[in-house]
C-alpha cells in the first residue's frame, strides 16, 4: 500500500447531500473497514434480525462513534484504488476544515463534490466550489448523489449536471475537466460497480474516476521552503528546527536562511524518522541542524529557504479573499489573525481594493466601503509583525491563508503580490 502514489482527497458539498455516506461507502467497498469490524457489525445485525446489511451498520457505527466523539472519524480515513493510496482530508462541516485545508497539514489536490439529485446546487455547494477554486484544488469529480430518490431519472441527472456546470463556469473551473457521475452512495450505484439502474450512463464509477486522477508531481523543482513547526535543543547535536518541506530539496552542505528572523548558515545534518539522510524533499517532515543558529535565533512561523533564494518577508501584500462568515461587515482597519503555514500574525486590512462578482470573478466595485459574508474581494493587508509569505502564483504551497477571529474562520485567501520589506 505504501508504495503507491498518495493523493489527498477532499469531499465537499452541501450539508445532508451525502458526503459521510459516500465516505462510508468508499471505505466499505475498498475493504478499508477492518474485517473484524465488519464481522462484528454482521453479528450485531443478525442478533437484531437485520442480517446481511453490513453497510448500514458501518454507517450507523460511524455516525454513533462520531457523536460520542471517539475513534472512527471520517476525516483522515484511508483507502486505496489500484493505482493510488488516498487520504480523505477534513470534510467541510468538520470544525476546522477551512483552516486545515489552508494551513497545510491536509491540503487536498482533488475533490469529490457531492450534489444531491433531489436538491441540486445549494448554498454550500456554491461556497465549497468557490473555496476549492481559491485554494487550488486541481480536479473535481462531481457525484450526483441520491439517484435512487429520483427513480434514476436521466433527465433529473442532466438538469443537475447543467446547473453544476454553470456554477463551475462562474468560478472559472475548467468544467471540461470535471467528471460527472450519477450515484447512490446509500445503495452503492456507480460507486464501486457499474449500476444496472443507470443504463443510460456509460462513464466511470467513482472508484474508476479516482483511479484516473492525474498524478501530482511533487514540487521538487521549486525553491526550498520549510515552514518551521518547532525548535528543539538536542544534546550532542544542538539546535534542531523541525518542519515539513513544502517545496524544494534539503541537503547537508546547503546554505540556508530563516525568514523573517534573518539568520542562517550551512546545513550540517538532516534527519527524518530519527535517521540521518542525504536528502529530503516535499512532504518530508525533517529535523535539521544549521551551523551557528541557536535556539533563540529562530521560531515557529519562520520559513527556511536557500540563502540564494530566500523566503519573502511582506511589508504589505495584496490578496484575493472570500469572506465566509462575519457577524457584521469588514472595513479598513480590521485586524484579525492570519494563519499562514505555521505562522499566526495579526494583520490589518489596509485597503479594500476591489469587490469581485462571485458569479463571474469580475470587478464589481472599486474601493468599496466594506465587504461582508459571501463577498469576494482583493484587499491589501499589513502584518503587524514580520511575516514570511509568497505569491500563490509562484509558490502556491506558501501562498494561501485563513483569516480567523472570535474562534472562527472569517475568510480564506490567496496571495497575489508581496510588497517586500
Ligand atoms: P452529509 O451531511 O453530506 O455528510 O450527508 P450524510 O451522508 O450524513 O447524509 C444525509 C442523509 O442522506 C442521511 O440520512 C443519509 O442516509 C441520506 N443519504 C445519503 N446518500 C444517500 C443516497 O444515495 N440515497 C438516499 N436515499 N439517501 C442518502
Amino acid at each position: 500500500m505504501a508504495d503507491k502514489p498518495h493523493q489527498n482527497l477532499a469531499i465537499i458539498g452541501h450539508v445532508d447531500h451525502g458526503k459521510s455516506t459516500l465516505v462510508g461507502r468508499l471505505l466499505f467497498e475498498t475493504g478499508s473497514v477492518p474485517e473484524h469490524v465488519i464481522e462484528q457489525y454482521r453479528e450485531e445485525a443478525e442478533e437484531k434480525g437485520k442480517g446481511g446489511f453490513e453497510f448500514a451498520y458501518v454507517m450507523d457505527n460511524l455516525a454513533e462513534e462520531r457523536e460520542r466523539g471517539v475513534t472512527i472519524d471520517i476525516a483522515h480515513q484511508r483507502f486505496d484504488t489500484d493505482k493510488y493510496y488516498f487520504t480523505i482530508v477534513d470534510t467541510p462541516g468538520h470544525r476546522d476544515f477551512v483552516k486545515n485545508m489552508i494551513t497545510g497539514a491536509s491540503q487536498a489536490d482533488h475533490a469529490v463534490l457531492v450534489v444531491a439529485a433531489d436538491d441540486g446546487v445549494a448554498p454550500q455547494t456554491r461556497e465549497h466550489v468557490f473555496l476549492s477554486k481559491t485554494l487550488g484544488i486541481e480536479t473535481l469529480i462531481v457525484a450526483v448523489n441520491k439517484m435512487d430518490t429520483v427513480d434514476y431519472s436521466e433527465e433529473t441527472y442532466k438538469e443537475v449536471k447543467a446547473e453544476v456546470q454553470k456554477l463551475l463556469k462562474q468560478v472559472r473551473f475548467d468544467s471540461d475537466d470535471a467528471r460527472f457521475i450519477p450515484i447512490s452512495a446509500f445503495e452503492g450505484d456507480n460507486v464501486a460497480e457499474h449500476s444496472e439502474n443507470t443504463p443510460w450512463y456509460d462513464g466511470p464509477t467513482i472508484l474508476e474516476a479516482l483511479n484516473d486522477l492525474p498524478e501530482m508531481s511533487p514540487p521538487t523543482d521549486a525553491p526550498l521552503r520549510i515552514p518551521i513547526q518547532d525548535v528543539y535543543t538536542i544534546s550532542g547535536i544542538g539546535t534542531v528546527p523541525v518542519g515539513r518541506i513544502e517545496t524544494g530539496v534539503l541537503k547537508p552542505g546547503m546554505n540556508v536562511v530563516f525568514m523573517p528572523s534573518d539568520v542562517g548558515g550551512e546545513v550540517k545534518t538532516v534527519e527524518m524518522h530519527h535517521e540521518e539522510v542525504d536528502e529530503a524533499g516535499p512532504g518530508d517532515n525533517v529535523g535539521f541542524n544549521v551551523r551557528g543558529v541557536g535556539k533563540d535565533d529562530i521560531r515557529r512561523g519562520d520559513v527556511c529557504g536557500e540563502a540564494s533564494n530566500p523566503p519573502k518577508v511582506a511589508e504589505t501584500f495584496k490578496a484575493q479573499i472570500v469572506v465566509m462568515q462575519h457577524p457584521s461587515v469588514i472595513t479598513v482597519g480590521y485586524t484579525p489573525v492570519l494563519h499562514a503555514h505555521t505562522a499566526q500574525v495579526a494583520c490589518t486590512f489596509e485597503s479594500i481594493d476591489q469587490k469581485l462578482d462571485p458569479k463571474t470573478g469580475e470587478v464589481a466595485e472599486e474601493n468599496p466601503d466594506f465587504i461582508k459574508a459571501g463577498d469576494a474581494a482583493v484587499v491589501t493587508l499589513r502584518p503587524q509583525k514580520p511575516l514570511s509569505i509568497e505569491p500563490s502564483g509562484e509558490i502556491p504551497e506558501l501562498g494561501s491563508f485563513a483569516v480567523r477571529d472570535m474562534g472562527q474562520t472569517i475568510a480564506a485567501g490567496k496571495v497575489l503580490e508581496v510588497n517586500e520589506r
